[in-house]
């Protein structure tokens, strides 16, 4: 039954974190991505906020796909509300972001979150083959075309990002990555239907654990966001 299914394969216990339980396997990024990676993690871009905008598009897009899957098949019920919730903490220098939506199987992460299927990070490196590779061009081309999921890169000393596929029977997974060339993938538990991408900042990136800051780059780009967005349990 629906129900069954979803106390089944939703529930993680608010109270618990998530945790690694599998063996960890390291993977390094397809080529072009560590190419793209070194050029974002050493970005002097300075409008590294639009990393909001790119995390929230994605969890939006996951929603989406969610409601979509639903609309065809009823019994996929996550069980949650069809919602983005941020998180900041100053203390923890993090920044976390957290959906419902549609999550990602193992090989979703690892094909999803490894290689360049994005149109913008390809034209991205396109257009950097033919140009000079000053700073400047690269911070141009970043803005100009977007570098998407990668663009958490510019402000994370490390990302974690907790997924689990809304198909039945799927399990949870904790992907890692510094963004130096290899990222780490395991099996977790606790992990909720849907993805939560928590960003270790760096210390220079600070800003972006701050409840105010966050809110005024959400405020910016919230019209064009289809789902309710909370930031520390406030809707915002
Ligand atoms: P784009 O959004 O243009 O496809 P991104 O680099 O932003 O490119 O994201 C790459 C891919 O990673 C997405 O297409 C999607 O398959 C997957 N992805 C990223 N964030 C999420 C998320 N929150 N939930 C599910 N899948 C995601
Ligand atoms: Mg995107």
């Amino acid at each position: 039954s629906i129900r069954s299914f979803a106390s089944e394969t939703t529930a993680a216990d608010p109270e618990q974190e998530e945790k690694v339980i599998g063996e960890t396997k390291k993977k390094t990024f397809q080529a072009e991505t560590r190419k793209l990676l070194d050029i974002v993690t050493h970005s002097l871009y300075s409008e590294k906020e639009v990393f909001v905008r790119e995390l929230v598009s994605n969890a939006s897009d996951a929603l989406e796909k969610l409601r979509h899957t639903q609309l065809t098949d009823g019994s996929l019920d996550s069980g949650k509300p069809l919602e983005i919730h941020i998180s900041v903490d100053e203390n923890k220098n993090t920044f976390t972001i957290q959906d419902f939506g549609i999550g990602m199987t193992e090989e979703e992460a690892i094909s999803n979150l490894g290689t360049i299927a994005r149109s913008g990070s390809k034209a991205f490196l396109e257009n950097l083959e033919g140009d000079s590779s000053a700073a400047s061009t690269k911070d141009k081309i970043i803005g100009q075309f977007g570098v998407g999921f990668y663009s958490a890169f510019m402000v994370g000393a490390e990302i974690k990002v907790y997924t689990r596929s809304v198909t039945p029977g799927s399990k949870g997974y904790c992907w890692t990555s510094d963004g130096s060339g290899s990222y780490e993938i395991a099996e977790a538990e606790n992990v909720a239907v849907g993805t939560k991408i928590v960003i270790k900042l760096r210390d220079e990136c600070k800003e972006y654990s701050k409840e105010s800051v966050i809110e005024g780059i959400i405020k910016k780009y919230s019209n064009f966001v289809d789902y309710p967005v909370h930031l520390n349990n406030r809707k915002i």
